[in-house]
């Protein structure tokens, strides 16, 4: 901080009427120096500009009205309240209050005039405002309109938006005489043509009347942009301070092996597609290094990432470390350890098991091979990162489906192979390509190899959207793919939050398709069973003894059986589209012709219509990606919850990741000249966010 902001980095206690209870709520804010109070941005904006008419009034308005007592009366109907009438000559208004006191009953006496601010509604007779903001109006003074709109902050606990306003109108006083560092070089806001930090601060926190409300209401204001545009930049250098961390500490450079994998490749089945060929080219190449590699392989359902991963893993063993690889359900992991297993004997190595729900005689097993090393290829869940589990010396990471699980989970596997030597190179997959700027923003901290092709003679899964109407169809659909000798899923109705209901509902499912289609063997599968019955189940399909698989969502990810040719997708109307993209990825990886079932619950409204359009129109799973983020947002994207995205204040990933190239930009340019500013910036805005120091 340069000196002259040093009244900016003055604590809270300074501004007046701020005593060390009162901080004490803002610390709850994330709010600790003055200057922490200039970030504090409206959620919205009233416009109590202007004074609305009474006889203008429009049902659902929030406004500014004022006019003079006609008539107050508590009103014993149902609930005790006290009704006023007001006129202000063009009209009228009632206020309705249930919480009230004996003087403020008092104060509303005929004639006295008043001025209040709420939201218009229809009462049995005529407009009202229920619990209004009011003010009674000395004869000497006029209606309380303001010049500035009027700022809405977020809420805190016993902090009133009064008070928020008060002590904001003093941070930005101050800031008139101690403006916060402008820490974007000017060239960069030239370029962007965005307004200076503190213009924008204070434009945003007290707007002038003629301001675009609809635009400071959706974030696209460029006052917004322009803080929105820091903060994403300070993400992302941090994100990248990280990366280059990681580069500067050691890993194991694993160089030999190139025979061992072209002995692997040759016995594969299949040729690599050229694509699978460039990333295991760029996979090579940072393992060859004697720095960490943190690459994630992007690419679509079916493209043929885990052979790829395999390669690697040759690689590792080769060079005498151990190889874990992370799957997040047993379900997945059981089947990468089948591919591992059939890809790996022959070669002499057996792939060691470690799961949650593994027999205490089989874990301890593992767990002594894991430790002396006689294991060289580990495949299993989160088991793997849990206390307890000590690796020989783990050369590579590799996690699956890395957006399930949350940064922390990813560092603490890495770090069971942290010591003296350095730490294990990291790999990790996912199914679910997300658009590049969003990539950006998210994955700073890797590098993004991409495998944009499938393998040959895939054909293009058909889809199409069927109301649950008309199920007899699809029931008769069924029938014919098994009688041709094809395999079929049937994915249950989505029932959030609770396993259990999902469940029952597939259980419902079950029997019904028991009953309708008694010559078809059925099976089912959901994430209640214990996981020998589901890899039962799973095999029982795989192997062909079940021709139509019952299954909750659990069939989500990974999961390969290519003689299925049929997908049924119950409540499609209810999942994220990326989700149900990745469902359809269960079929389509044979050689015949497959098709998709999206059943849905009419009538559909406008925005589910587009949304199931657009896996009717594209089998590309970027496309869907592109389209998902604009109708769902990120979390829903990368799977809820557990991205390991971050927070932001400001920036909306959706609506700001159009912003990433230059913030890219912008990033190169402050780390090649002013390398301070970066720091600054970061700590401007993640100060507080211990995440970033952790990992
Ligand atoms: P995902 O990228 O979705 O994890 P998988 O790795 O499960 O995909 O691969 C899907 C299927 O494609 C597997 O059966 C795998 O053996 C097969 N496969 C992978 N690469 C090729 C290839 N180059 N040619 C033919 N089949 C391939
Ligand atoms: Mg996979």
């Amino acid at each position: 901080m340069s000196a002259a902001s040093s009244t900016q980095v003055s604590p809270l206690t300074d501004l007046a009427g701020v005593g060390p209870a009162l901080a004490e709520k803002l610390h709850k804010l994330g709010i600790y120096r003055v200057s922490d109070l200039l970030f504090l941005l409206p959620l919205r904006y009233e416009d109590r500009t202007q004074l609305v008419k009474l006889g203008t009034l429009r049902a659902g308005q929030r406004c500014l009205v004022s006019g003079e007592v006609l008539l107050a009366e508590t009103v014993y109907r149902g609930r005790r309240s006290l009704l006023v009438r007001m006129s202000d000559g063009t009209g009228q208004l009632t206020l309705r209050f249930f919480h009230f006191s004996r003087s403020q009953q008092a104060q509303f006496q005929p004639g006295v005039a008043v001025s209040c601010f709420g939201e218009a509604r229809k009462g049995p007779a005529g407009l009202e405002m229920i619990h209004p903001e009011y003010r009674i109006l000395r004869p000497t003074s006029n209606a309380a309109t303001t010049d500035a709109l009027t700022p809405v902050y977020p809420a805190t606990e016993g902090v009133q938006q009064g008070r928020l306003r008060n002590l904001t109108d003093q941070a930005l006083k101050r800031m008139q005489q101690a403006p916060p560092d402008e820490l974007l070089p000017p060239e960069i806001l030239r370029k962007l043509n965005m307004p200076p930090l503190a213009e924008a601060i204070a434009y945003l926190h007290r707007p002038p009347p003629d301001a675009n409300l609809e635009q400071l209401l959706q974030g696209r204001h460029p006052c917004q942009q322009r803080l929105a545009f820091e903060e994403l930049l300070a993400h992302y250098l941090s994100l990248k301070n990280l990366r280059a961390l990681t580069a500067s500490e050691t890993a194991p450079a694993l160089t030999a092996g190139a025979r061992e994998s072209e002995d692997f490749l040759a016995r594969l089945p299949f040729e690599l597609t050229d694509a699978q060929r460039r990333v295991t080219g760029e996979i090579e190449a940072d393992l060859a290094q004697p720095h960490p590699m943190m690459r994630l392989i992007q690419g679509d359902v079916g493209s043929g990432k885990t052979v790829v991963a395999a390669i690697a893993c040759v690689r590792a063993i080769a060079n005498g470390v151990q190889a874990a690889i992370m799957a997040p359900t047993e379900l997945l992991a059981e089947q990468h350890w089948r591919s591992f297993s059939a890809w790996f004997q022959p070669l002499g190595i057996e792939p060691a098991w470690l799961s949650g729900s593994q027999r205490t005689v089989a874990r301890r097993e593992s767990l002594a091979a894991i430790a002396t090393g006689s294991a060289k290829l580990i495949v299993g869940t989160h088991a793997l990162f849990q206390q307890g589990v000590s690796f020989q010396k783990l050369g590579l990471v590799i996690i699956d489906e890395q957006h399930r699980f949350g940064v922390h989970q990813r560092m603490a596997l890495r770090d069971k192979g942290r010591d003296e030597h350095g730490q294990p190179h990291q790999l990790v997959m996912t199914a679910t390509p997300i658009p590049r700027t969003l990539a950006m923003a998210a994955y700073a901290d890797l590098d993004v190899s991409t495998i944009d092709e499938l393998p040959p003679g895939r054909q293009p899964v058909v889809t199409v959207a069927i109301p649950e109407t008309r199920r007899a169809e699809i029931i008769a659909r069924v029938r014919t793919a098994c009688a041709a000798g094809g395999q079929a899923y049937w994915v249950c109705p989505l029932i959030e939050e609770s396993e259990l209901l999902d469940y029952q509902a597939a259980e419902a499912s079950y029997a019904m398709l028991n009953e309708a289609l008694p010559e078809v063997r059925v099976g089912l599968v959901h994430g209640r069973m214990r996981s020998a019955e589901k890899e039962q189940g799973m095999r029982a399909f795989k192997e062909g003894l079940i021709q139509l698989l019952v299954a909750t969502t659990v069939v989500e990810v990974g999961v390969d059986v290519p003689n299925a040719s049929l997908m049924i997708i119950e409540n499609a109307e209810r999942m994220g589209l990326s989700q149900l993209h990745q469902l359809r990825g269960r079929v389509g990886r044979g050689a015949t012709q497959s098709h998709c079932v999206l059943v849905y619950k009419p009538p559909l409204g406008q925005l589910a219509k587009s949304r199931l359009a657009v896996l009717r129109e594209s089998n590309d799973g970027f496309l869907v990606a592109e389209r998902d983020l604009e109708l769902r947002g990120p979390g829903e994207l990368l799977g809820t919850r557990q991205t390991g995205l971050p927070e932001y204040r400001v920036a909306d990933l959706v609506r700001d990741a159009k912003l990433m190239p230059q913030v890219q930009m912008a990033a190169a340019v402050i780390q090649r000249q002013a390398p301070a500013t970066a720091t600054a910036i970061i700590r401007r805005w993640l100060a507080d966010a211990d995440r970033y120091g952790k990992v």
